[in-house]
């Protein structure tokens, strides 16, 4: 602004321009010089001809003087002359011609009688000049000549008069004829000192007057100098130049005094207001007065009006300019704020992508992010570098994925693979795909996880990549699962396998109208070989007997061990209602010799039950059932023989309802009773956790084990009283454990999958723990894996319900269900419980300790505790502390007690630190 209003108020220059008032003043005096010049000259020429009149008409009177002179001069004078002359005169004789000593002499005798000042005065001479008509070569010049022409054409032309050059001097010279004249002339000269020679030049001694036209003719000739002839006029001109000079002076004087006084000034008084309003803008506003005249009281006006617009424009122009750097200002400090907050989100992506590459790095999992349009790699992290082998990003930046992973030149969906990009791309989402990938090492296993980032638009620009070798955990899981399906003793179909191919078998035996027998067959006291000879060889029995079994049997059939030393087969294609007895009578063949097992001689024996379909029953697990009960048959009948299942064998149906209304007549008469059985943590020697156990008491049978009412009460439903009774008694008890002095101690509940599924079960545990006042994270609840997998969704969601409240959650008998890996991905669980099945045989069963190991592994890939169940032996609890499992139960520590039996135990703060981890034996 400064700078402008210097540009803009910058002064009028001094030197440079001139003020338009001088140059108007300059013009003035020039147009007025101008115009008096013009104004005299042509007054001056007025005068001029008028002067030339006088001097002509003065001229006439002298020529007509001059010519009375004349005849007073021939007839009065010339002889007077003459006789002076005569007589010695002063006349110069050089000059003498009578002539023009006569007429000179006459002249100025006539000059001195008429004229007193002619001798003195410079003004008027006269001459008389007769002119030669005759000799028209006379240079007496081309205006005698043309006098004469005049004459000659125009007889009565007395007089011819203008203005005639001699020897360069111009003259005014009036002609008079003169008549009746002598021959001779009278001749006057204008200068005296020059006459003689101009005589002799001119008139020659012998030069002579001829007559014109018969007729002598005389002319009378005056010649005035022009300065002469104009002498009025000029005398005239000077004083009117100095008369018009004082007026155009006076009158530009004037107009010059009213100018400045009425133009200059107060336009000078405008221009300085100007001037200064430019210098100082604050006397913007300013108003000059009022002037004498009208037209510059409008220019008053009109700059005044103008200075207040102006000002009120600069004032307005001001104010915007105030607001409008105001409003600068805060635009300003908004884009301030937006470049922080700008740099605040780049700092933070920047820390974000830093963190970004931390994290990608720090994966155990190798992980590139592909361009989805192309497959081109964008980014890995080192894991991924270190498995492709290469040293650094740039061997693997910008080339495609197929290329670098699987050295394919094309995508890998061209050749009809399994691509987790593709089907990513496909889906718009997450997709998890496992890879079979063949190593030198062997085949390995390869979890892909393909997760597409999408643009705002909604479109995939990238997918995020990561590849993690599942090798181990899905050999684990095989493993695992092949528990699931087989035995783990005898490798034999199990259970759950059997009643699937069951179901198939029966399926095909109805759609072609075929028969198939289920052989239901158990050991005869097979629990007092366990008894005499121990576990190993009760085992080492068990598979004896089962290959033998699986001996009798054709590649068709399916021998399965159900559960201890319970069998089952299933003959297919049963020809008669009899053929199973011949297979049932192999099956009792076995055992007709003794068994060797261990190097002992063994003597055993079975039971079998057959049972038909279709004839005995249309669904897999009645025939089952029917099988179980005609064994049952044969077991009461005396053992060691089979019998088919028949409608009267409903005494089981019978012994089931006797057993049902006994759990219904315990519940009411609080038959039942809880034992505890402690965890232990070996790190700390200390009880962790008891396990609730609930036993009956039954009056009549004495002490019922659960295995043996717990199956029936979860068929008709009294399983969920029972739960009930031992989940609210546990509570107490703990609560009242710590109450009295084991402020740590916590409670593990076995809860029945039809428990779990029961919609008010949260309720239930919520009343529950405000009835006995027991905090939650002292509440842990065991389910087995089958219960869990039925609704996946609804499972999760109770877990998660019971999580929430701080309860924790174990998967009992771990190894023997689904084993599904999946799920315990999913489900928030605290910790897995090793069946006791793995446990019992360690450490010399090398399946059973890779299986075991396999699920530490696994538990500890996934974060998960584990503790073993059915710990009974030193050489167990050692081999699995060299596992680093450190949660045991089991009857090593000790059996399922009575409250009061678990007294002294709980008194002390670590019962088991002998058992510590430093005390490993092996
Ligand atoms: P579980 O939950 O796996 O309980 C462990 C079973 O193993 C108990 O048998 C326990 O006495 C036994 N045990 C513990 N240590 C050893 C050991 O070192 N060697 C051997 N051979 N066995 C050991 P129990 O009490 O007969 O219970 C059997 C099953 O009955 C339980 O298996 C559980 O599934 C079910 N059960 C027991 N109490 C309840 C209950 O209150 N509610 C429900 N729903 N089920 C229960
Ligand atoms: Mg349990
Ligand atoms: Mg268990």
């Amino acid at each position: 602004m400064a700078h402008l209003d210097q540009k803009t108020r910058k002064s009028p220059q001094k030197g440079g321009t001139p003020r338009i008032s001088h140059v108007l003043g300059l013009v003035n005096v020039v147009l007025f010089v101008v115009a008096s010049l013009a104004l005299v000259a042509f007054v001056n020429y007025g005068m001029r001809r008028h002067s030339l009149e006088e001097a002509r008409g003065r001229s006439q009177v002298i020529l007509q003087r001059n010519l009375a002179v004349h005849q007073y001069f021939n007839s009065q004078l010339k002889p007077r002359l003459f006789e002076r002359l005569g007589q010695g005169g002063s006349v110069e004789p050089a000059y003498f011609d009578p002539t023009w000593m006569s007429s000179t002499y006459a002249v100025r005798e006539i000059n001195r009688i008429f004229y007193d000042n002619v001798e003195n005065n410079d003004g008027l001479y006269y001459k008389e000049a007769a002119v030669d008509a005759r000799s028209p070569d006379n240079e007496a010049d081309e205006y005698e000549r043309a006098f004469l022409e005049a004459l000659r054409q125009n007889p009565s032309l007395n007089e011819w008069s203008g203005v005639r050059v001699i020897d360069g001097k111009p003259f005014f010279e009036v002609m008079v004829r003169g008549e009746a004249m002598e021959a001779s002339c009278l001749r006057c000269h204008l200068d005296p000192d020059r006459a003689p020679a101009d005589l002799v030049a001119l008139y020659g001694p012998e030069r002579s007057f001829d007559r014109f036209e018969g007729q002598l003719v005389s002319a009378l000739s005056v010649r005035i100098p022009l300065a002469a002839a104009y002498a009025n006029a000029d005398r005239f001109s000077h004083r009117l130049y100095g008369v018009i000079g004082a007026v155009f002076i006076g009158l530009f004087a004037l107009q010059w005094f009213l100018a400045r006084r009425f133009v200059i000034r107060p336009l000078g008084t405008i221009q300085d207001k100007v001037v200064q309003i430019v210098h100082n803008e604050s006397r913007l506003g300013e108003q000059v007065g009022s002037f004498d005249t009208l037209e510059l009281n409008e220019v008053a006006a009109a700059f005044n009006s103008l200075s207040t617009n102006l000002k009120q424009s600069r004032d307005t122009l001001e104010s915007q300019v105030a607001e409008r750097t105001e409003e600068l200002h805060h635009t300003n400090r908004l884009l301030e704020e937006d470049i922080r907050e700008r740099q605040a989100v780049e700092d933070a992506l920047r820390e974000f992508s830093e963190f970004n590459a931390s994290v990608i790095n720090s994966l155990h999992d190798a992980l590139i992010v592909i361009d989805a349009q192309d497959y081109r790699i964008l980014s890995v992290n080192e894991v991924f570098l270190s498995e492709e082998g290469c040293l650094n990003e740039k061997g693997v930046l910008g080339r495609t994925c197929h290329e670098v992973i699987h050295g394919f030149s094309s995508p890998c969906f061209n050749d009809g693979r399994d691509c987790s990009l593709v089907r990513s791309a496909a889906a718009g989402e997450k997709v998890v795909v496992e890879n079979e990938v063949q190593t030198p090492e062997g085949t390995r296993y390869k979890e892909v996880v393909a997760v597409p980032i999408k643009a705002a638009d909604g479109k995939i620009r990238q997918i995020i990549h990561i590849s993690r070798d599942v090798t181990e955990r899905k050999e684990a899981e095989s493993r695992i699962r092949e528990l699931a399906y087989f035995d783990a003793l005898t490798g034999l179909p199990n259970r759950r396998l059997f009643m699937d191919r069951l179901r198939q078998s029966m399926k095909m035996a109805q759609r072609r109208g075929k028969k198939l027998a289920v052989l239901f067959v158990d050991l005869d006291r097979f629990k007092n070989i366990n008894d005499s000879l121990g576990h190993q060889m009760g085992d080492e029995l068990l598979t004896r007997v089962a290959r033998l079994m699986e001996e009798c049997t054709r590649n068709m059939d399916t021998v399965a061990r159900l559960s201890g030393d319970e069998f089952a087969i299933i003959l297919e294609d049963v020809e008669h209602d009899d053929s199973p007895a011949i297979f049932a009578q192999r099956i009792l063949d076995i055992f007709t010799e003794p068994l060797w097992v261990g190097g002992h001689q063994t003597y055993s024996s079975c039971s079998t039950g057959i049972a038909l379909f279709p004839r005995d029953a249309e669904d897999a697990d009645t025939l089952l059932k029917n099988a179980d009960i005609a064994m049952y048959e044969a077991k009461r009948l005396g053992r060691n023989r089979y019998h088919f299942f028949s409608e009267d064998m409903n005494g089981l149906a019978l012994k089931r309802l006797e057993l049902e209304n006994g759990i219904r007549r315990a519940l009411l008469n609080d038959e039942f009773f809880l034992c505890f059985q402690p965890q232990i943590n070996l790190d700390t020697g200390r009880i962790t956790c008891l396990e609730a156990l609930v036993r009956w008491q039954d009056p009549v049978k004495g002490l019922v084990s659960p295995g043996e009412f717990i199956p029936l009460a979860e068929e008709t439903a009294l399983i969920l009283a029972i739960d009930e009774w031992v989940l609210r008694t546990a509570c107490r008890q703990c609560r009242t454990w710590r109450d009295n002095g084991n402020p740590e101690v916590k409670v593990a509940v076995n809860i029945s999958g039809m428990q779990f599924k029961q919609p008010k079960f949260i309720d239930l545990i919520d009343r529950v723990l405000a009835e006995t006042g027991l905090p939650s994270e002292c509440l842990e609840l065991e389910l087995t894996e089958g219960h869990l997998m039925d609704n996946i969704e609804s499972t999760i969601m109770t877990l998660t319900d019971l999580k929430v409240r701080g309860i924790s959650l174990a998967i009992d008998d771990f190894g023997t269900g689904y084993s599904s890996l999946s799920y315990l991905k999913n489900f928030p669980i605290d910790r897995v419980k090793i069946d006791q099945s793995f446990v019992r045989r360690l450490p010399e069963d090398g399946s059973d300790k890779a299986i075991v190991e396999a699920i530490l592994a696994l538990a500890r890939s996934l974060d998960l505790n584990v503790i073993a169940e059915g710990v009974e032996t030193e050489l167990q609890l050692d081999y699995l502390k060299t596992r680093d499992c450190l949660e045991m139960q089991g009857y090593f520590f000790s059996r399922p007690c009575r409250v009061e039996e678990l007294a002294p135990l709980l008194a002390q703060a670590a019962p088991y630190g002998q058992y510590g981890r430093a005390a490993v034996r092996l």
